[in-house]
């Protein structure tokens, strides 16, 4: 039987763990089960909100499973955790971005996971037995599942404090902390069920039980202020309850050392702010933790045992990593260590609007990046080169994101002849598959291994490290390059050789831009035949007319999820962005001697769009307008 009741009743997505023995631990397998229902009921008209609850009265929500991961993880299985925390991570992020309201109710134990299945919800309630923490320090790991987002903002230092000792929140101080928004007493929790079910939103709101933080929070401003190489001394000092409390907790004490060791790590700071990191740390430790790689609670609760290195400064080969504090630098080289077992040396040459982000990616991770640009500057953390060719010199592996194949073709005349034998030239611009096959051959030629792999995203999916990469080139170029993809993004598809990466690139965007067209054209013909727009999209994202244009990205302002269309059009992907894209498709098209017509009248749309109609610089969804105007003749 599933651990997790998936179902829809009346106009409600119901989402129940029923794993009630284990605290409704979540597993691998349930957040999968709960993400795609999330994803399926996104363009699901009959699904108008969804309500998320859990069986038993002791917990909503314990966490995560993580008897599950340390099996899998003392097994050697360690891309278990590493996946189960991606998928993880995607589910809480479609739990705070979704497009229709979700309501949790959270009775009981609500812990690490559990916060972020309940608390990114857009109405989150709690009861009488509510218990909310992030106790992860406590086991030493950073905040995650987005809990540093909610910890970050909670008033004052409570978010330090409860970062760091993992302090439970009973419903006041959910609620004063940014936790929960209402409380409702438990045994109106039935009915109110029953009324969600039916679309009625209107929640109730009860005075919470009067929570100990509004009376605390000057004492936890004060005691928590500054950097965690102050706080333990200031702590100590300090002969009041709460100062007590804190120092009992075993996430002081590693705070405690990770501040003596470090000096100043920032790490307060990054605690609220710096998930990536949190995931980097997280991924590394857990997996390894039965095998030593922690340091365990003592059974006897006496935790002091003397300093020990800061946490996720330690590397499996022994040794601190120098300087870094607890996520500013440990994160960074647990970072490093996790996707590969070691730091990399990394050029990256064009740091524009994709470049960059994704080079801060890598140095953020822990990677040693050198960069280079005509123009863009270097993001932090990247050191500036003063040429290709230097940036290049001694790198493992490099990266080009450049606007163009003829570009890239110059660009690696300069650098092939600069790089070590044996080291991989990695192309993740958008370009010919010509160009991509030619520089492939030169690196080759050169005893280099060579991939394109460009990436679909955008700069959003840059920023977050969230990219798809599709890639050609040798299996042993991808193994070398795998563990960078999967810092720059979630996902990296081995298409075949050189330039089946260009390849499935500017086919998929050949389809997109075919499908967004015929979407679009398909909305002006309804508005001239008098279909309500919603009413179009309620059947076409639920039948045979359905796509990614439609379902995902759809172009008519205000109906289906927020997309450009929803921000006057504007980019998103831009217009000529898609035009080079269908160039492309159609160039390749030539050269191999392939029919698309459909892909050629789309790109010639385009380009009079782009270049005759004011399209350049708006969204490539804003065809809709365009269509929207025109008669037949
Ligand atoms: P961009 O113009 O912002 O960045 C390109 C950078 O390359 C610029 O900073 C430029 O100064 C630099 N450059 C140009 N010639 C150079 C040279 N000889 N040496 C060093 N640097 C040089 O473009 P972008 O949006 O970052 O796109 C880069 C690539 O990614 C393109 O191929 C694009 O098609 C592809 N892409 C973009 C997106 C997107 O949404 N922007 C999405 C997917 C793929």
């Amino acid at each position: 039987m599933s651990d997790v009741l998936i179902r829809k009743v009346r106009r409600a997505g119901r989402i129940t763990l029923s794993r009630p023995a284990a605290l409704n631990a979540l597993t691998c397998a349930m957040v999968q089960e709960i993400d795609a229902a999330l994803r399926g009921w996104i363009g699901d008209p009959e699904v108008e909100l969804v309500v998320i609850d859990a069986e038993g009265p002791r917990a909503f929500c314990a966490g995560g499973d993580i008897a599950e991961l340390h099996g899998r993880g003392v097994a050697g299985d360690h891309a278990f955790g590493q996946d189960f925390w991606r998928v993880e991570y995607r589910m809480n992020d479609r739990i705070a971005a979704f497009p229709k309201p979700i309501v949790s109710l959270m009775q009981g134990f609500t812990m690490g996971g559990g916060v972020g299945l309940g608390c990114h919800a857009r109405h989150r309630i709690v009861g009488e037995t509510s218990q909310i923490s992030m106790p992860e320090c406590a086991i030493g790991l950073v905040p995650d599942v987005g809990g540093t987002h909610l910890l970050a903002r909670a008033p004052g230092r409570i978010g330090v404090w409860l970062g760091l000792t993992g302090a439970r929140m009973g419903p006041g101080d959910a609620i004063f902390a940014g936790f929960a928004d209402r409380f409702v007493p438990e045994a109106d929790w039935p009915d109110l069920i029953a009324a969600l079910e039916g679309g009625d939103l209107a929640l109730p709101d009860h005075a919470a039980p009067e929570g100990r933080l509004p009376v605390l929070q000057d004492e936890i401003d004060r005691l928590f202020a500054g950097t965690l190489a102050e706080i333990p001394a200031r702590l100590e000092a300090t002969d009041t309850p709460l100062a007590a409390e804190a120092l009992k907790a075993p996430a002081a004490q590693l705070a405690a050392c990770a501040g003596r060791h470090a000096g100043d790590p920032a790490a307060a700071r990054t605690l609220g702010r710096h998930p990536r990191g949190a995931r980097s740390g997280i991924s590394f430790h857990l997996p390894r933790a039965g095998a030593g790689g922690l340091p365990r609670r003592d059974p006897r609760g006496d935790h002091r045992q003397g300093p020990q290195p800061p946490l996720a400064a330690r590397r499996p080969g022994g040794g601190a990593a120098g300087g870094g504090g607890v996520p500013a630098g440990a994160a960074r080289a647990a970072g490093a260590d996790i996707r590969g077992g070691k730091q990399m040396k990394i050029a990256f040459i064009g740091l524009g609007n994709m470049g960059g982000p994704m080079a801060r990616n890598l140095a953020t991770a822990g990677h040693e990046v050198t960069g280079f640009d005509l123009a863009a500057p270097a993001p932090e953390g990247v050191r500036a080169a003063a040429s290709a060719a230097q940036a290049a010199t001694g790198a493992e592996v490099v990266v080009t994101m450049l606007p163009n194949g003829a570009i890239l073709r110059q660009v690696a005349q300069e650098i092939v002849p600069a790089m070590t034998a044996g080291a991989v030239l990695c192309d993740c611009s958008t370009v010919d598959v010509e160009s991509a096959r030619a520089v492939a051959a030169e690196a080759e030629a050169a005893g280099l291994g060579a991939l394109d792999a460009p990436v679909s995203g955008g700069v959003g999916g840059a920023a977050a490290g969230t990219l798809t990469f599709m890639v050609g080139g040798s299996d042993a170029a991808f193994a070398t390059v795998q563990p960078l993809f999967e810092i720059m993004g979630q996902k990296a598809v081995h298409c075949g050789g050189p330039g089946a990466g260009q390849a499935a690139k500017i086919c998929n965007n050949m389809i997109l831009g075919v499908t967004m067209i015929a979407t679009c054209e398909a909305f002006a013909l309804a508005d001239k035949l008098g279909l309500d727009r919603q009413k179009m999209f309620d059947v076409v994202s639920t039948s045979s007319g359905y796509s990614w244009s439609m379902n995902a990205y759809c172009p008519a302002p205000g109906v289906g999820p927020t997309s450009p269309a929803d921000n006057g059009y504007k980019p998103g992907f831009a217009a000529e962005l898609m035009l080079k894209d269908l160039r492309l498709s159609q160039q390749a098209a030539e050269d191999a001697d392939a029919d698309t017509p459909m892909g050629q009248l789309a790109a010639t749309l385009y380009e009079t769009f782009v270049e005759a109609e004011g399209g350049r610089g708006r969204d490539f969804s804003a065809m809709l307008p365009r269509f929207e105007t025109r008669g037949r003749g």
